[in-house]
């Protein structure tokens, strides 16, 4: 079984990329941040967590992907749940912290709202050419 919530996974570098292409720069898995944010603005306390549907249980009824397998559903329903736990608990320290927090599930990568959720999020591109973080 893979990692958990192994960095550089396919949903979190499509949304990489997108911000790149957006004109954003950014650092990637602080690790001295509560969870390890997969992508990290720091001058504006800002982090975006990109999330595995099934891996952190996408509470949205509608997410197909986030259904439990039919054979042990009990025991990955425990397994799953110590992660949102985790997720939950991480979310609180970094708000406490006073970093906000845009959370990106698999599911919604695809939509048109992707783009406009993060431009509302971030605020607009700072001047290039000067390294940001
Ligand atoms: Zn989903």
């Amino acid at each position: 079984m893979r990692a958990v919530r192994g960095a550089h996974t396919a949903p979190e570098l499509t949304v990489r990329r997108l911000l790149h292409r957006m004109g954003y720069r950014f650092r990637l898995h602080a690790k001295d941040l509560p969870g390890r944010p997969d992508i990290v603005f720091r001058r504006r306390r800002k982090a975006v967590e990109v999330r595995g549907c099934f891996w952190h249980r996408h509470p949205d009824p509608a997410c197909r992907n986030a259904m439990l397998p039919r054979t042990r559903s009990a025991w990955w329903a425990e397994k799953l749940d110590r992660n949102v736990e985790r997720d939950a608990r991480n979310l609180q320290r970094l708000r406490q912290g006073g970093w906000s927090v845009h959370v990106i599930w698999e599911c919604q990568l695809k939509g048109p709202s992707l783009k406009e959720g993060l431009t509302a999020f971030l605020g607009p591109v700072r001047t290039p050419n000067r390294p940001h973080g």
